[in-house]
């Protein structure tokens, strides 16, 4: 069977219908996105589940502008989808006598604040030990810290795709899950792309736009249909583990025991603690935890808390795979959450090969390569994903 569109989307995960969404929300119609699997399959599930700024990030100047992005993202989404997106208070407990630390924390915190602007969320503030403790008795080992407190936002990383595409789909697109990508070439005037469905059928799609939102494969996809590679990247894994409810209200940021920082958060009715950060060259299929990366989370947790938790009270783990672009002589956990992407141009149109990402900031990315979409095809409609109407009501 052979078609034709003017735009086809490779994967579902929250970038992948995330322009869809952007696409049918500027009055595109006839819009397919391919994924082969269920929706949220990749990394779009495997997430800590925090729409948010990232307050580590302030320690890099050259992240501010991405700090701000989210913190503006996250105050949309929380007027947009308020059943899904919604605020969470944490707290960062720390030393009394640490004076360096404590102003360090509090210059970050008002910097977090300023940023977000006139926000949903309140402002951070400092708690006592009875007050943090009636918050999270988790605290309880922590009778000489001081807490700070401050707002960001959670949701169900999953269902927020789900909705991503139901809101597409009520506009008019098409998402096609069990079909995998297999081949594209170039035909010079359009790309041709190639997919086979979960029976084996195979159908032929022309498009002029190929946006590749295939996060962890977007490379070896292009390099096994013999294109350039944009930019390096590299898979690197993070591991979350869930527990039972451990009694929080709010959430914790904590240190681990390399003195990364690791989040302890209500999620859900349970207590989801994470992540980790390792470098990750294996088949992007199979992702699992290791005994170590366990360890490594139940010896922070003590450290951090005071408290042992056995391995045998740990209910799920999972793992998912950050797709960063590579840059030299920096370690995982510094280098950049920024976004970029690469372009294959032929006669009428692009593949846009996406690097990097987050959660929070998907919106307005979506809307970057839907703006570089419509200028390449001479279509002048903005997007309407920041409107309420362009999103469809919870069900
Ligand atoms: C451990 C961890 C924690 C994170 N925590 C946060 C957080 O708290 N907040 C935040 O803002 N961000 C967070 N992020 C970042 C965020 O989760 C990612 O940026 C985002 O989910 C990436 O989405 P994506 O659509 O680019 O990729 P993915 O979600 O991986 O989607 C790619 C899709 O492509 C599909 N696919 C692959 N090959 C094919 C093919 N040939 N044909 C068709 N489909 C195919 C896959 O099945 C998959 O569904 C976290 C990331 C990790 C790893």
């Amino acid at each position: 069977m052979k078609k034709k569109t003017p735009v086809v989307i490779l994967g579902g995960g929250i970038h992948g219908v995330g322009v869809l969404h952007d696409l049918c929300s500027r009055g595109y119609s006839d819009v397919s996105l391919f994924e082969k699997a269920e929706l949220a399959n990749g990394t779009s599930s495997q997430s800590t589940k925090l729409i948010h700024g990232g307050l580590r990030y302030l320690e890099r100047p050259s992240q501010i502008p991405l700090v701000y992005e989210c913190l503006h993202e996250r105050s949309l989404l929380l007027k947009l989808v308020p059943d899904l997106v919604k605020p969470i208070e944490l707290l960062i407990p720390v030393q009394q006598k640490n004076l360096g630390e404590l102003l360090k924390i509090k210059i970050g915190l008002s910097m977090y604040d300023f940023l977000a602007g006139r926000s949903l969320i309140a402002k951070h503030k400092v708690l006592s030990f009875e007050e943090a403790y009636e918050r999270a008795p988790l605290l309880k080992n922590k009778t000489d810290y001081r807490f700070y407190s401050y707002w960001d936002a959670q949701t169900d990383d999953k269902e927020l795709v789900k909705r991503v595409a139901e809101s597409a789909r009520n506009l008019g697109g098409k998402v096609h899950e069990f079909s995998e990508v297999f081949s594209i070439k170039d035909q010079k005037n359009h790309w041709e792309l190639k997919i086979r469905d979960s029976k084996g059928r195979e159908t032929h799609v022309e498009a002029s736009y190929v946006i590749n939102c295939l996060g962890p494969w977007a490379n070896d996809f292009l390099k096994n249909n013999n294109f350039s590679v944009p930019y390096k990247a590299e898979n690197n894994k993070g591991v979350h583990l869930l527990f039972e409810d451990l009694g929080l209200k709010s959430g914790l940021l904590l240190k681990a025991v390399d003195q990364r920082i690791f989040f302890v958060l209500p999620w859900n009715g349970k207590t989801l603690v994470g992540t980790t950060e390792e470098f990750f060259d294996g088949n992007q299929d199979q992702v699992t935890t290791s005994l170590g990366e366990k360890e490594y989370l139940l010896d922070s947790l003590y450290q951090s808390l005071g408290i042992s938790f056995a391995e045998k009270k740990i209910l799920k783990t999972f793992a998912g795979l950050r797709w960063l672009v590579v840059e030299e002589g920096r370690s995982l956990s510094l280098t950049s959450r920024e976004s970029v992407w690469g372009q294959h141009q032929n006669q009428n149109g692009f593949v846009l090969t996406l690097y990097g990402g987050k959660l929070t900031s998907y919106r307005k990315l979506c809307e970057k390569i839907g703006n570089l979409v419509s200028k390449s095809a001479g279509v002048s409609a903005p997007t309407k994903t920041h409107i309420r109407e362009s999103w469809k009501a919870p069900a």
